[in-house]
């Protein structure tokens, strides 16, 4: 008996006038791969930072963070070219600005960028026009300074709003990463435009794995005494069994690996040897495919969007 997919499309009764196209029996990745890899990051460094009780800033947290711009996504770089893999990073449009020659490098590098807001908003705060604005912005900025169209996004918090695919899709984007009920892409279809879904997981997200909790925080007030902090053996651990059970039942069907960092946490020195350690031990086994969002995007669309 086999047990590995259902037939539900409940992605589409998230939204009115929403249809799903998911892969079908016979979908496969190229080259013989049974799994596509990707290493996603957020680079949104110190946005974001909550504020103390008191409401001033908190500089232990914010400067924390900025080390994610300062430092730590260069040592990310270092990284991926020693293993030579393509990743894929999500950043947000004033980070850009504050952190020029490291965006320039990300897309320079051969890395995917997809956008993050402007300013880490939470978008589900806003209305229509304010979210659409975000947007924009976003999309400016970050193609001014990399140099590349922008056609992908994942929204801060991975929590979208309502409006959120349909002003995605408005902009021209073509991929997003914000749902997170799959271990393959799908299609999204509104008013004859498709969006491809990359669905993510908080399950191998790094700032759960070194800070639980903080998700959830964001946005909810700060803590003065943050912590206490996961431990990158522990992380290597989570990486690894998630990919070690997808690959087995890869097998049988394709899958998708997804993983999501942040300069900022998995940038730092102690924590960076997972992440070389996950990439090794990914490497070590054959017919996987490490790809960039915007190749699984495009994959999808030539297959199965009639342009
Ligand atoms: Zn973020």
């Amino acid at each position: 008996m086999k047990f590995h997919r259902g037939d539900n499309k409940s992605g589409s009764h998230l939204l009115p006038n929403v249809s799903e196209i998911q892969l079908p029996e016979d979908f496969h990745w190229p080259d013989g791969a049974r799994i596509a890899v990707l290493i996603t990051f957020d680079f949104q460094a110190e946005l974001g930072t909550p504020v103390l009780p008191t409401g001033k800033p908190d500089y232990m947290e914010l400067t924390e963070r900025q080390y994610g711009g300062r430092r730590g996504v260069w040592r990310i770089l270092e990284i991926l070219e020693r293993n030579g893999v393509k990743a894929s990073f999500m950043i947000s449009g004033r980070t850009a600005e504050f952190y020029p020659q490291a965006t320039r490098a990300i897309h320079e590098a051969g890395h995917d960028i997809g956008g993050h807001a402007y300013l880490h908003e939470s978008l589900w705060e806003m209305n229509r026009e304010q979210e659409n604005e975000v947007i924009r912005k976003t999309k400016q900025v970050l193609e001014d300074i990399s140099g590349a169209p922008l056609v992908g996004w994942r929204s801060p918090q991975i929590r979208a709003s309502e409006n959120t695919l349909n002003l995605l899709l408005e902009n021209g984007f073509i991929w997003r990463s914000d749902y997170l009920n799959d271990d393959l892409p799908y299609l999204l279809k509104v008013n004859g435009k498709t969006m491809v879904e990359i669905p993510y997981t908080v399950a191998t997200d790094d700032a759960q794995l070194y800070m639980p909790g903080s998700v959830r925080r964001q946005g909810g007030g700060a803590t003065v005494a943050p912590g206490p902090y996961g431990n990158p053996r522990n992380a290597l651990w989570v990486w690894q069994d998630e990919f070690d059970v997808l690959y087995e039942e890869a097998k049988r069907e394709p899958k998708m690996f997804i993983v999501t960092m942040h300069p900022y946490i998995s940038g730092r020195a102690n924590r960076s040897k997972a992440v070389e350690g996950m990439l090794k031990h990914i490497k070590g086994y054959p017919e996987v495919w490490f790809s960039r969002t915007i190749d699984v995007a495009e994959l999808l669309r030539k297959q199965y969007v009639k342009s």
